[in-house]
């Protein structure tokens, strides 16, 4: 009941829970281990998850949990309302938190060679079309832009730039928000979509560029957030209505927190960026739900890119991602932790 009261406080901010299954390969340890009972040890109860961790019992409530079995079709079931409601003019965003190896890329992008296991970003837009050609009939026109980020140490990079310097990081982007609550950033690559096929291709070539990052930067692509925007402009002939909306899809840096000993030099300024950034998100969403009048979208990029998509009468969701396995108990309690807070 408490958990409903201040769900109508929040509004607009929901939180899922996904839980991952094991995965013999990347889980070796844990199956080693005789601690395996932990993926038993969560139980689900409608909405709810628990977690052991030092004989210790951890009970979080969220709007939804997805145990190990949900499917991306599962998954999305549970989003289309959302994604649809950006066709109808409002600003969503969704993110996924969580430490990596925990399923947000999976969640957001998936496989997307594989049907089944096309993640949010693919599905969504599938729907986006199919629902804007079916809203032709009744006069609406739509345009739709689409962009794609990475901000990396609050630095960004443009992942759709067609001359991508190979350090990527060259050029120094601007963020600035117009008067009618757009965000404009200098220089980054915007392309006009009309159908999934061009979109798909986008896709591949941001994942490319992602990649490309990752071999010469040191894995950068688990340290640093990764933001798909797609802007949507109808028009409807008959009754001359007009819509604005936006989605924002947004694969979170890893949560994780890194050993104490031995994190120096980059590898320190990496964990801090991410760590600084991390929070001022889950402040930001705080002081939201809150209604407070200060909310300090200034804080970091990341925040401050989402100012006009966050807040308002936009829409909100974030996936709080778990690895099951015993040796991840730590994190997983500190990502329930972040959400709970947001929640
Ligand atoms: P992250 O982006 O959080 O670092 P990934 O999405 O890359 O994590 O997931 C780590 C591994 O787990 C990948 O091999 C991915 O395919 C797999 N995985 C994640 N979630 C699921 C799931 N729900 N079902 C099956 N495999 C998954
Ligand atoms: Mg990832």
């Amino acid at each position: 009941k408490l958990h409903n009261t201040i769900l109508e406080l929040k509004g607009n901010i929901r939180v899922f829970c996904r839980v991952r299954p094991l995965l013999p390969d990347s889980d070796l340890n844990d199956t080693d281990r005789e601690v395996v009972s932990y993926p038993t040890s969560i139980e689900y109860l409608g909405r709810g998850i628990d977690l052991t961790h030092n004989a210790q019992m951890y009970t979080f409530t969220f709007d939804k949990v997805f145990n190990h079995e949900a499917s991306q079709e599962d998954v999305f079931v549970e989003i289309s309302q959302l994604v649809q409601s950006a066709l109808d003019g409002y600003k969503v965003c969704i993110f996924a938190y969580g430490q990596t190896g925990s399923g947000k890329t999976y969640t957001m992008m998936g496989n997307t060679g594989c049907a089944e296991q096309k993640g949010l970003i693919p599905r969504s837009l599938e729907q986006i079309f199919q629902t804007s050609q079916s809203l032709q009939c009744q006069g609406w026109k739509y345009k739709m832009q689409a962009s794609m980020l990475e901000i990396y140490n609050e630095t960004i990079r443009d992942l759709l730039s067609p001359s991508r310097p190979s350090d990527g990081l060259c050029k120094q982007y601007t963020i600035k928000h117009d008067s009618n609550g757009n965000t404009i950033i200098s220089d980054l690559t915007i392309v006009d979509v009309c159908s999934i096929k061009e979109v798909s291709f986008l896709l591949q070539q941001a994942a490319q560029s992602r990649s490309v990052g990752r071999t010469q930067m040191n894995e950068q692509s688990s340290r640093s957030h990764c933001v798909f925007t797609l802007r949507i402009f109808g028009v409807n002939e008959g009754t001359e209505q007009q819509v604005q909306g936006v989605l924002n899809l947004i694969d979170l840096a890893g949560s994780e927190r890194l050993a104490k000993s031995g994190s120096t030099g980059d590898r320190l300024k990496e964990t801090q960026a991410i760590n600084k950034s991390l929070s001022a998100l889950s402040d930001v969403i705080f002081a939201i739900g809150k209604k407070d009048d200060h909310v300090p979208f200034r804080n970091s990029k990341l925040t401050y890119l989402l100012q006009p998509c966050l807040g308002g009468d936009s829409k909100t969701l974030m996936f709080v991602n778990i690895s099951p396995g015993a040796s991840s108990v730590g994190e997983s309690l500190c990502s329930l932790r972040f959400a709970a807070r947001v929640n």
